[in-house]
């Protein structure tokens, strides 16, 4: 029961979230609208055409326009997925994997395929980026895309059953790409590139001219506000989305391996702060409890003397 109703909330909040991004880009959009055509007949004789007779809303150049600045960069990153995904690499700053760190993250992938092959799950082929960064971390975007921070590989690395480890945290990732929530923030990034644009070119004209900058400042907080709400429910469903991605890693790679990770990853946890604002603060929930619901749920599938930890140590 708990689980259908952690699948509502979390499409419900994904389709308000994505309704309200929609409207925020489409209200910040007009502004490229406006301007673009006022900005080209500097350099361009503009089209007759584009002059709008009668009425503007009943104008299909001006909607042609319009749909195509608000959603062209979202259309354009799903109709051809490797721009989509190129585009975001250059966002997030990663870089493809030394030899080195290949010769490890390939392990990694054979463990996934087997225990796939082993669980009857099926996974698609992921491809692994690194990230320089010395936050011990691994996230997942885009179409296929993976990564892990040097530190998380290199810490790993000093572990016994690193490829398990590493294994465990791909699960989760990959996870994310099956539960579709790499889909839904993929569409929501492409989103806001417009809405940005359309930021980036208002405070350009206005940011420096006294009251008018007042004015700006005014409008694009209000425009914004949409925004906001999308992220604000967003926060509510955020752990309900780790814990499935969780429930998907232990299924698909058994609970042994992302229990003793999350025992792990407990320890080095730190959190400033209490109550109940902490839990839509952080990204995840706190690794003891995810490590509870996953034993809990498949505990039956691993005898407890082969985790790594039973007890606090
Ligand atoms: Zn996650």
């Amino acid at each position: 029961m708990r689980k259908i109703l952690a699948s509502v909330a979390v499409n419900l909040v994904r389709i308000v979230s994505l309704l309200l991004a929609t409207a925020t880009t489409m209200a910040l959009s007009l502004v490229l609208v406006f301007l673009v055509p006022l900005f080209l007949q500097f350099f361009y004789q503009i089209p007759k055409s584009w002059n709008h007779n009668g009425p503007i809303a009943t104008d299909p150049i001006f909607w042609a326009f319009w749909l195509s600045i608000s959603f062209g960069p979202a259309v354009l990153a799903f109709l051809v997925p490797p721009i989509g995904n190129w585009i975001q690499d250059q966002g997030f700053g990663v870089r493809k994997p030394s030899v080195r760190e290949n010769a490890v993250i390939a392990q990694v992938n054979e463990k996934l395929t087997v225990a796939a092959k082993q669980n009857k799950r099926r996974i698609f082929q992921v491809v692994y980026r690194m990230m320089d960064d010395d936050d011990t971390n691994a996230f997942a975007y885009g179409s296929n895309r993976i990564v892990f921070t040097t530190d998380m590989l290199r810490k790993y690395a000093a572990f016994p059953n690193q490829v398990d480890m590493l294994a465990a945290i791909a699960a989760h990732e990959l996870g994310h790409h099956k539960n579709l929530d790499t889909f839904f923030g993929t569409i929501q990034n492409f989103l806001f590139y417009p809405l940005h644009l359309a930021i980036f070119i208002l405070n350009l004209l206005f940011s420096w001219i006294p009251v008018l900058s007042q004015i700006n400042f005014l409008f694009v907080a209000v425009a914004q506000i949409p925004l906001f709400l999308s992220q604000f429910l967003s926060d509510f469903t955020r752990q309900m989305v780790e814990y499935r991605a969780d429930a998907f890693a232990a299924r698909l790679l058994g609970p042994k391996h992302f229990a003793d990770i999350l025992d792990d990853f407990g320890k080095t946890e730190r959190w400033k702060g209490g109550g109940v604002l902490v839990s839509m603060q952080r990204s995840h929930p706190p690794s003891e409890l995810r490590r509870d619901r996953i034993l809990k749920e498949f505990g039956h599938l691993v005898s407890s003397d082969r985790l790594h930890a039973q007890t606090v140590e």
